[in-house]
């Protein structure tokens, strides 16, 4: 059976079968709608359901609770519809112009940037023109169907190439290959570019918000696409980049984001470290979306683009609503949860 979706304020819509997620649905029909996981983990296709009922799935209580569901909420890459549906979904696009592949990719370099960060460059096929958006990440296709999910750290260039950020999860599954057997000119298989973290366009032409950057960790990595990529745009936007991590080691490129103070005017560049104990470190200390509230006790007029451990979005995202006046829909954010092998 074939329900139709109804999205506001936009205005598009899409059929989606009673036995397709609604993510998915939405994605086969060109319509790019904000997600990030695409298991339930992180929250940021979470839409209201104004119209009809659905099926939440394996949506869980900790992303969607009970009263959340009460007041019509879904996961979108959850939820199936039982009946046609209207939903409040903002910042909807139009995908037919970056399609969503599977490709096979070269292992270009590795380059150590921390103990536990490495960069990894991937070369894909000179015949194919992979177009992405800043920001967005590729999943890494493993043999048995798994997945695993990673940030491109660079902008779309001539030679085909992708930079990512690959932090070493110990007794994991992928990344301590990235570690130790990887090696230039090993082939991999990807899929991608996948998800809505990406800088929106003004809502209005001419109205451009100050934006707050908040990475923690290696959410450095598709944050310094997004910067990389105003700095070619020559972007006089009001910037302030906040990144945390525990000690200075993990601030792996911490040289280069404070070079991006001369190449962007607009740009503030404000590390944090969590360790309140590292004696090589001078200059702010603390959690990272603490050290944003202290210096803008007010953000009712930015927009915060927020990547890192689930944990850390989870938090910026209530304190800044709740105690900095930050609107909710001037959050967006990719939370970086941990495999997921049941994607469909
Ligand atoms: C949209 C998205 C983008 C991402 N981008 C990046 C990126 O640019 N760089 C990056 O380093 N990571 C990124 N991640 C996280 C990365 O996909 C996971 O860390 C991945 O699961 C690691 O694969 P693995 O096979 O080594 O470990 P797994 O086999 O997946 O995990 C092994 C064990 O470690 C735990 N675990 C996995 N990852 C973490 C973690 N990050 N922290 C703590 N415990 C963990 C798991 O729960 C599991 O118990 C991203 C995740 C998402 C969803």
């Amino acid at each position: 059976m074939t329900h139709r979706i109804s999205l506001q304020p936009g205005g598009q819509s899409f059929p989606a079968d009673a036995d397709t997620t609604l993510l998915h649905a939405a994605l086969d029909a060109g319509l790019m709608v904000p997600y990030g996981c695409r298991d339930g983990a992180c929250g940021a296709c979470k839409a209201r359901v104004t119209q009809g009922s659905v099926d939440h799935g394996h949506a869980p209580f900790t992303t969607l609770p009970e009263t959340e569901r009460e007041a019509g909420m879904a996961l979108m890459c959850c939820a199936r519809a039982k009946t046609d549906l209207e939903m409040e979904v903002r910042d909807v696009r139009s995908i037919h112009d970056i399609p969503v592949r599977k490709l096979p990719c070269r292992v270009q370099s590795l380059d150590r940037l921390a103990d536990d960060v490495m960069r990894l460059v991937l070369r894909l096929p000179p015949s194919e023109n992979f177009s992405f958006l800043p920001g967005q990440y590729i999943d890494f296709l493993l043999p048995g169907g798994e997945r695993r999910s990673f940030s491109v750290a660079n902008t779309p260039n001539p030679d085909n190439q992708l930079e990512l950020h690959v932090r070493l999860i110990p007794g994991g599954k992928f990344t301590p290959q990235v570690f130790t057997t990887m090696k230039p000119r090993d082939i991999l298989r990807i899929e991608g570019p996948l998800g809505s973290f990406h800088l929106k366009d003004a809502p209005e032409p001419g109205v451009e918000h100050p934006l707050v950057l908040l990475a923690g960790g290696t959410g450095f990595a598709p944050l310094k696409a997004i910067i990389e990529d105003l700095i070619a745009r020559g972007s006089q936007r009001d910037i302030a980049l906040y990144w945390g991590a525990r000690d200075r080691a993990g601030l792996y490129l911490h040289e280069l984001a404070s070079s991006w103070e001369t190449a962007l005017p607009g740009l503030r560049y404000i590390p944090v470290i969590s360790d309140e104990t590292a004696a090589d470190w001078t200059g702010r200390r603390g959690l990272v979306h603490e050290a944003v509230m202290t210096d803008l006790p007010d953000l009712s007029h930015h927009q915060v683009y927020a990547c890192g451990a689930p944990g850390m979005i989870e938090i910026a995202k209530k304190d800044f609503s709740e105690r900095c006046q930050l609107p909710l829909t001037h959050f967006y954010a990719d939370a970086f949860t941990f495999s997921a092998d049941a994607r469909n």
